[in-house]
């Protein structure tokens, strides 16, 4: 059965994220152009040879922060310089761990869905491969391998005791593009553009992405969660086809064996609710228990 998305609806999700995609960027943006200096190397320094975005009570990065002088670090990166490093002082636990507590209770992936730049620029890229009609290959490698990529990033980087995807991340090289006009690490965002073109569909965020293995494994526990009306859904499958994550989160709901998805994978964007048109989803709080009659497969949990 086919359905088409309800026009007539004023809110949708999907806007209002994109809307907070670029206020992230935008968020990281704002202490150097207050500082004086232009973004993409434009120009670095301004009259004011005293002044940089330190000085400011908010700067940093999606990595790195300062807020109100309180240090946020990104705590994947955190775990690979520990493990590459083989220290693990309290002050870089401490930095991480807002961000764990955030993510751990909202869901893990929401950083994925809400705040990735990446995320963002594959989208875009994907509105586009659909405009020029390029086919591609859905679902070419597991979901699950970025879980493995992820301890995979963590056991080279204890043995080249360098903090392997840091080195790599396209995040930070999109991150450093913006603010300092960095070009060096773009080449890993083009070959990940190419293979969302001609490869496989989101294959980097469904599948390749440790930084998105990593908040897989923290969103098993989130809060904020898609549930679904049994008797509103007219299993028209528009859900799974909108998925951002990947369409078979949602089938354990949908074949009516749990009332929420509950994967660790959904980024909770919103793209399903948007696209339901009967409105049967909706986002809501807490999980309750796993119906244990209807677990999902070792290799479909998660
Ligand atoms: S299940 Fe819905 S909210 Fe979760 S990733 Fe898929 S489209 Fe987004
Ligand atoms: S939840 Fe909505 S979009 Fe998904 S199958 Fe049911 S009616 Fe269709």
């Amino acid at each position: 059965m086919s359905a088409t998305p309800d026009a007539s609806r004023s809110f949708r999700w999907t806007w209002f994220r994109h809307i907070v995609q670029v206020a992230a960027i935008a968020l990281f943006a704002a202490p150097v152009l207050i500082a004086g200096w232009s973004l993409f190397g434009a120009s670095v320094g301004g009259d004011d040879p005293l002044s940089t975005p330190a000085d400011l009570s908010f700067f940093g990065s999606l990595s790195s922060s300062s807020v109100g002088g309180l240090a946020l670090l990104d705590p994947f990166g955190v775990l690979q310089v520990i493990v590459a490093s083989k220290t693990a002082p309290v002050e870089w636990l401490l930095a991480a761990l807002p961000i764990v507590l955030v993510y751990g209770l909202i869901r893990g992936r929401a950083f994925c869905g809400w705040v990735c730049p990446v995320n963002l620029v594959l989208e875009i890229e994907d509105a586009f491969r659909r405009k020029l009609g390029i086919e591609v290959r859905e679902a070419p490698v597991p979901r699950r391998a970025k879980l493995w990529i992820a301890l995979g990033v963590l056991a080279l980087s204890a043995l080249t005791s360098v903090p392997v995807f840091e080195a790599f991340s396209p995040i930070s090289a999109l991150n450093k593009g913006v603010l300092f006009g960095a070009v060096t690490g773009l080449w890993m965002l083009a070959a990940i553009m190419l293979a969302e073109l001609f490869w496989g569909h989101r294959v980097w965020c469904r599948a390749l992405c440790p930084l998105g293995g990593f908040y897989e494994a923290l969103g098993r526990a989130g809060l904020v969660n898609v549930k679904l009306d049994q008797e509103a859904c007219i299993h028209c499958n528009a859900c799974k086809r909108s998925c951002l994550a990947d369409p078979v989160i949602l089938e354990p709901a949908l074949a009516g064996e749990d009332a929420v998805v509950r994967a660790g994978d959904c980024m909770a964007c919103g793209a399903c609710i948007d696209a339901c048109p009967t409105k049967a989803l909706s986002f809501g709080l807490g999980r309750g228990a796993k119906p244990a009659e209807t677990e999902e497969p070792a290799a479909e949990q998660a």
